[in-house]
């Protein structure tokens, strides 16, 4: 049957206007900034911004090595003061800890920046390059906040002020970490050694990583394990030696080394899952002086990487063992010292889970947001995950004009426009998971 065209237009007409209508019934995502206090947070993170900026040339043009943070630390203890936090010096030597309290009841939290540079000469070309020089194990070089860990400082100093502009409307207290020597010496532990979280003790931890894959604007995130246990050991492998002409006469240290370096792939392939991430690297070999002479020892050093605390010993017992067996089916003494350095970064998946909730609102979509693979490098923020519930996000910093920039070179570039979105969203990551916990335990 021929249907009549205008009943038709009617019911297309009529099925658009109630598509029409469940659309607009259907509730919109709050546009960010949409609560008075948020949109007080933005204006102030707004204000700060140029002042910030200058901060972080300040910072960047005089890096300092790891416990050596002298002018940073008096630049982070003084801000702190102005802002009338209660402020802690002197933990692992130039480490601060500044204390906002809130005006309303809820948990303390924290938030961490490390201050330290690196032995890297800079070529940035920048105005505010470093042109800091020091002598690095007997070789001069030049200084470089080629971190980004100068960025770290100043948008710790930025959510501070910002929160502490807002006081009379946080719940709780947030407690703000300037980190010594990140890169050389494991600041964070150093500080929890010396007692800068007995009295007061946060019940989760937060910081920033500056991502150099990522632009300003999006945040790169993993949950669960971030960065790995950077584990090693040195290996002495030792011989009576004798004439390389006549080898059966002793034991054949760099032999010996050979077989262990290669095993060690083997274990790494033969005994661990494929989905248990591990690394074992011999980055050092070392042994004899000529091409007849077998030598009295060999030295192996290496660097083994994995995640977790029971699986670094299940690594340290498995290299042992091959160490072991290798070196006493060749008739060898040896001596193996191993040990654990900086264990593996674990971001707490719930906590992980509501800051990404804020960070969706506060940077305006789900495309801002970046899954990454956990890395094999190391990071001492997992110390404060033994005390708490830790999460590190890396915030993108790579310059709009570039593709890309490398942490640890020389010519490491990081786009300030980071800067002011890094403080907006902490800030907010804090206050949502302090109104959160307000609204639960601390209700009463
Ligand atoms: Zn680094
Ligand atoms: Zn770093």
């Amino acid at each position: 049957m021929k249907q009549h065209p205008l009943p038709l237009l009617a019911t297309l007409l009529a099925a658009l206007a109630a598509a029409a209508a469940l659309q607009a019934a259907a509730p919109k995502p709050a546009a960010y900034p949409s609560t008075p206090l948020e949109k007080k947070i933005r204006a102030a993170t707004d204000k700060l911004a140029p002042e910030l900026i200058s901060i972080r040339r300040d910072i960047h043009a005089h890096p300092e090595l790891g416990l050596q943070e002298t002018r940073t630390s008096a630049i982070v203890a003084d801000y702190f003061r102005k802002l009338g936090l209660d402020v802690r010096t002197g933990y692992a030597k130039t480490g601060v800890v500044g204390i906002l309290k809130g005006s309303k009841p809820g948990p303390v939290v924290a938030m961490r920046g490390d201050m330290d540079a690196l032995p890297i000469t800079e070529e940035t070309g920048l105005p505010f390059a470093s042109k800091v020089t020091a002598v690095v194990d007997g070789r001069a070089t030049g200084l470089m906040h080629a971190c980004g860990h100068d960025i770290h400082t100043t948008m710790l100093l930025g959510v501070a002020a910002v929160l502490a502009s807002v006081k009379a409307e946080l719940p709780g207290t947030v407690v703000f970490i300037a980190q010594p020597a990140e890169e050389c010496c494991g600041g964070a532990n150093l500080m929890i050694e010396d007692g800068a979280f007995k009295e007061i003790v946060p019940a989760a931890f937060f910081a920033y990583h500056v991502d150099d894959t990522l632009k300003a604007g999006r945040l790169g995130y993993a949950s669960g394990f971030m960065s790995a246990n950077v584990d090693g050991f040195t290996l002495e492998i030792k011989s009576e030696g004798c004439h390389g002409a006549s080898p059966w006469s002793c034991v054949d240290p760099i032999v010996v080394g050979a077989q262990i370096v290669t095993a060690l792939q083997v274990l790494v392939s033969r005994e661990f899952s494929v989905h248990n991430n591990t690394v074992i690297t011999v980055g050092s070999f070392h042994g004899g002086s000529a091409p007849n002479i077998i030598p009295r020892s060999a030295r192996l050093e290496a660097t083994v990487r994995n995640y977790g605390e029971d699986q670094r010993r299940v690594l340290r017992d498995k290299i042992t063992r091959l160490v072991t067996n290798i070196c006493e089916a060749a008739g060898a003494k040896f001596d193996l010292a191993y040990e654990f350095g900086t264990m593996s970064v674990y971001n707490d998946p719930a906590l992980t889970g509501q800051a990404l909730a804020t960070a969706e609102r506060v940077l305006g979509s789900k495309a801002a947001l970046v899954e990454q693979k956990p890395e094999m490098g190391g990071e001492d923020f997992s110390y404060f995950g033994t005390i708490a519930p830790a999460v590190m996000f890396n915030l993108g910093v790579v310059p709009p004009e570039l593709e890309a920039t490398a942490v640890h070179s020389p010519t490491f570039l990081a786009d300030e426009a980071a800067i002011p979105i890094g403080v907006n969203l902490m800030a907010n990551i804090i206050l949502d998971h302090q109104a959160r916990a307000a609204r639960g335990a601390f209700k009463k």
